[in-house]
């Protein structure tokens, strides 16, 4: 099958989030199963060139039409890490892509629209006609809209879309002006309430909406969080036009890089182990305490790895802290947050308990001590109040460390509780909560220390359960693969 990723991310030349891991992964896995796999994504300015190998220009002169005129581009060529990219390069004013970071301008809307309709021109005059287009996320949300609506006629008739929704908080609100700009046009008929229309603001455009309503398939990242998008509030709004489209609608679980995370032959820590040889895990527990300066003790680590934001559950973090340090565990947070005000609550905590030699909380991004934390810590705490899929509790299990997560969206399809779960003994692999209080989290929390202080060679076997899990990209690409084939279906019928 030929299949082309349109994303505004790819991992690592690319990355803001769990997305460009996504896009990365799959389509790596997809190609490892003899498939080809294309990737098109922005030309940015502030992208890790040194990420891409052989950067060069593919295709000159693609004129995209924009706003009644039209716009040049250049396409260029590389490898990240072995996928195929094409960098889409606009010349014109606005410096749609060169403004030394991602996200976060006020045309953010335009920018992707633009980028959305550039794929879409260079698949048409390039001719290139793959199978199927996967796009993700509100940034390449418009791709099925003016696939359907303007690329169809003009020759992309046999184009299938799958668009897969990573986080509902966030769905491209626009003014209508997008309309216009794109081409589509007759704000009346596609911003009708059933349409592209928004709930909240009336006069706006709500681009995960199209993608919804245009694509052959629509996905997100764990069979729970499908079934809560359309049940309770994490759809954010959406989960009426999901209910009308649930049968082209679905949860496939995000796949974990297992090269990257692998405790055989991480560079990042000391002392490499298996599940046959999981005692060596120790030495990375001695590493972890030395390089934070906590002390030796018969204590188990407990850890936190993660965004700091509200999706997180910030007031049960805050309180596994304490609750832990008061019941004989020391506590490891690596945390970075983009909110000034949440940032500041925790580096005056870390302010109060960095003396305390059973606690290290370290406020910031750094790659190289999440793995170690991840093969040092014995537990992981994920009380999040909601949670797409979820990659820390994946990376926990591959690393012998147990998960303590509240049952919401991903972490509810991968994190068995060791007391309570209606699966086997021998599948069971952490310890699961339900509600967001702090007597929630002690509920499975102190099970979880009890079994460390109480019963260590269950615990034991509780690690080695958790790390014969697959949550590589194996699954996950074998129920992409029949989504497509779904869908490719549907075209012959
Ligand atoms: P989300 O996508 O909501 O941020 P996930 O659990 O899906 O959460 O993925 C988070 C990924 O980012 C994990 O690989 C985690 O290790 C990594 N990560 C998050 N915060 C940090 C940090 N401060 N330092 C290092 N890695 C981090």
């Amino acid at each position: 099958m030929y299949i082309v990723m349109i994303a505004s991310e790819c991992a690592p030349a690319a990355k803001v989030g769990g997305l460009a891991d996504v896009v990365y992964g799959l389509s790596r896995e997809l190609e490892l199963r003899g498939h080809a796999v294309e990737i098109i994504l922005p030309k940015y300015d502030c992208m890790r060139a040194d990420q891409v190998r052989g950067l060069e220009i593919s295709y000159r002169d693609l004129w995209v039409p924009w706003d009644g005129g039209a716009i040049r581009c250049s396409v260029w060529f590389g490898f990240v890490h072995g996928r195929k990219c094409f960098f889409i390069e606009p010349q014109c004013q606005q410096q749609f892509f060169n403004r030394g970071t991602y996200y976060g301008f006020a045309d953010d809307p335009e920018r992707f629209a633009f980028f959305s309709k550039a794929a879409l021109e260079y698949l048409l005059q390039a001719g290139k006609r793959p199978d199927v287009l996967h796009t993700h996320d509100w940034h390449t949300g418009l791709v099925p809209v003016l696939l359907y609506e303007l690329y169809a006629g003009a020759g992309l008739a046999d184009l299938r879309a799958c668009h897969t929704i990573h986080n509902f908080r966030h769905q491209g609100i626009s003014g209508p002006h997008i309309l216009q700009v794109t081409g589509l046009g007759r704000p009346e008929y596609f911003g009708a309430p059933d349409r592209m229309g928004d709930d909240l603001d009336h006069h706006a455009i709500n681009i995960t909406r199209g993608a919804i309503l245009y694509s052959n398939f629509v996905t997100t990242v764990s069979p729970h969080h499908a079934w809560e998008v359309r049940h309770s509030d994490v759809g954010f709004g959406l989960g009426h036009t999901l209910h009308l489209h649930q049968d082209k609608f679905g949860g496939i679980l995000n796949g974990l890089d297992y090269e990257m995370w692998n405790p055989e032959l991480d560079p990042h820590i000391p002392s490499h182990f298996s599940r046959s040889n999981v005692g060596k895990k120790a030495g990375n527990t001695r590493a972890l305490r030395e390089r934070l300066l906590l002390r030796d003790a018969a204590r188990p680590i407990v850890a936190y790895v993660g965004r700091l934001d509200a999706q997180k559950g910030l007031h049960l973090i805050r309180h596994a802290i304490f609750h832990s340090l008061q019941h004989e565990a020391q506590f490891v947070l690596l945390g970075s947050g983009s909110e000034h005000g949440i940032n500041e609550d925790f580096w005056q905590l870390r302010c109060r308990l960095n003396d305390d030699p059973d606690c290290h909380l370290e406020i910031g991004y750094d790659e190289d001590l999440a793995h170690l934390i991840y093969a040092g810590a014995d537990l992981l705490v994920m009380p999040s109040l909601y949670e797409p899929c979820g990659l820390s509790q994946m990376i926990a299990l591959r690393y012998g460390t147990v998960p303590v997560v509240r049952a919401v969206g991903g972490l509810k399809d991968t994190v068995f509780d060791w007391d309570f779960s209606e699966r086997p003994r021998h599948e069971r692999n952490g310890f699961v909560f339900e509600h967001a209080d702090n007597r929630g989290l002690e509920s499975a929390l102190d099970r979880a220390l009890g079994l460390w202080h109480g019963e260590p060679a269950l615990f034991r076997d509780l690690v080695t359960q958790g790390m014969s899990w697959d949550y590589s990209w194996n699954h996950p690409a074998q129920h992409y693969l029949g989504v497509y084939e779904f869908i490719r279906h549907q075209q012959d019928s």
